[in-house]
């Protein structure tokens, strides 16, 4: 990409009203563009971004052995009537139609799924079924102040699995657990995993992943020496008590959730009365769960944990280029430089790494702060200096110093430092 070509500018400061860190730079940076509360925009980088945060989940849920569709947004008000969501989900946004019919916006797709797929499963030998989508949700939240982490539009990767057998759910339900921490650490996040329920206790139980920051609108109580984890909410226990494993004493953190799985039981099943004969020829509904992950709310809680005063800080996994090339003409004569910035971006992206070219004609200073603001890992600089000397300049975004690179060793140092 040539940042001359781009409709997108930053800007010398964040909107006024923006509130959270991932508020500020994401706009700043032009990754996002608020329309209204709680609803953006993504611009190139932006989306570029939410593309490979979505591509990790996808590889994960996929290696689970999950089959991704997309399904509709806009549901008839039936599906939800069959429910109860139209009268009890307050979050849920309503249409009404010049026709007279009624419409709901998926806040989460339940509604659409069961039917979908129990209507072709009609034995036991069709099940397990494990189906997910990565699509846009929509929810009526009152508070939408925190950036791109809490959206009345959102990304949500949502999975869903249709099972014969309590064990066999548990059995993948364990598994989705092991994936999404899996999807956490690729992501560069530490989740903690709280158990909202009795525990080990009752077969209910339903999981929420959660990361440390200040953005976040859950209080949890977290041991340091041990996994365990829960929300305030759920639970009498309080900071400074002993954990259950003994070594240590609770700590209170605010966290973001970042996803959860929920052990549904058979109430959708049910509810639509869409059942599967087992082998003795009997009429069975599914036992279900639903497992999400806040796509776009990842990426903001990702920006509230790698910035500076500069900017962002993007992990490799998801930055929307890694390289930052920028190009410092010299006065007298700008082609030389021109043309070896021009070649090496051509052959960074041979070598299948991903550049942002920073042609503009904009000073030394301005693009190096849009360097920083923007946060891609890997500053790379051609100036005329440099080049008298065949050379590179090489600047990590982690790190303080720049040094110099010889141009017919910059593409593997940089394949090398992907
Ligand atoms: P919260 O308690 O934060 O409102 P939730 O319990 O309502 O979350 P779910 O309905 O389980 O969330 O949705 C699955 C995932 O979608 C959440 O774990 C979260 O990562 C994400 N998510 C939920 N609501 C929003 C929102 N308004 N904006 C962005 N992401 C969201
Ligand atoms: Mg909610």
């Amino acid at each position: 990409m040539r940042l001359s070509q781009s409709f997108v500018k930053t800007s010398k400061s964040a909107p006024a009203d923006a509130e959270t860190i991932n508020a500020k730079l994401l706009q700043q940076a032009g990754f996002v563009d608020q329309l209204m509360a709680g609803v953006y925009s993504y611009l190139p980088l932006g989306l570029r971004t939410l593309r490979n945060i979505e591509q990790i989940v996808r590889e994960e849920m996929d290696a689970l052995g999950a089959s991704e569709v997309l399904m509709p947004t806009l549901h008839p008000k039936a599906n939800w009537v069959k429910t109860g969501g139209w009268d009890n989900i307050d979050v849920l946004f309503k249409i009404n139609s010049r026709t007279g019919n009624d419409y709901a916006m998926g806040q989460s797709e339940e509604e659409v799924v069961t039917p979908l797929v129990m209507s072709r499963v009609l034995s036991y030998k069709q099940l397990p079924v494990k189906t997910y989508q990565i699509g846009w949700k929509y929810r009526d939240e009152l508070r939408a102040k925190s950036g791109i982490m809490r959206g009345r539009e959102f990304l949500m990767k949502d999975m869903y699995s249709f099972h014969t057998t309590q064990e066999d759910f548990d059995k993948f339900y364990r598994e989705a657990k092991q994936a999404y921490l899996r999807v956490f650490s690729r992501l560069g996040l530490v989740a903690k995993v709280t158990e909202a329920s009795g525990g080990a206790f009752t077969t209910k139980v339903s999981y929420e992943f959660m990361v440390l920051t200040d953005a976040g609108e859950d209080d949890i109580l977290y041991c340091e020496a041990c996994d365990y984890c829960v929300n305030t909410e759920i639970t009498k226990t309080v900071a400074g008590a002993v954990c259950p494993c003994g070594n240590g004493g609770l700590v209170a953190g605010r966290a973001c959730e970042v996803g959860n799985v929920f052990d549904l039981g058979q109430k959708y099943g049910k509810d639509f009365d869409l059942s599967y004969v087992d082998e003795a020829d009997k009429k069975q509904y599914p036992i279900m769960g639903c497992y999400g992950i806040g796509i776009s709310r990842v990426m903001g809680v990702i920006v509230e944990k790698y910035n500076d005063e500069k900017g962002i800080i993007w992990p490799k996994a998801v930055a929307p280029a890694l390289v930052y090339l920028v190009s410092i003409p010299g006065r007298d004569n700008a082609t030389p430089v021109l043309d070896a910035a021009a070649k090496l971006y051509s052959d960074l992206q041979t070598a299948g790494i991903s550049v942002l070219w920073d042609d503009r004609e904009l000073s030394p200073g301005a693009k190096f702060g849009d360097a920083d603001l923007t946060g891609l890992p890997l500053r790379l600089v051609i100036s005329d200096k440099t080049l008298a000397d065949n050379q590179v300049e090489w600047k990590e975004r982690t790190a303080g110093d720049a040094t110099r690179v010889s141009l017919g060793e910059v593409i593997a140092k940089v394949i090398a430092f992907k």
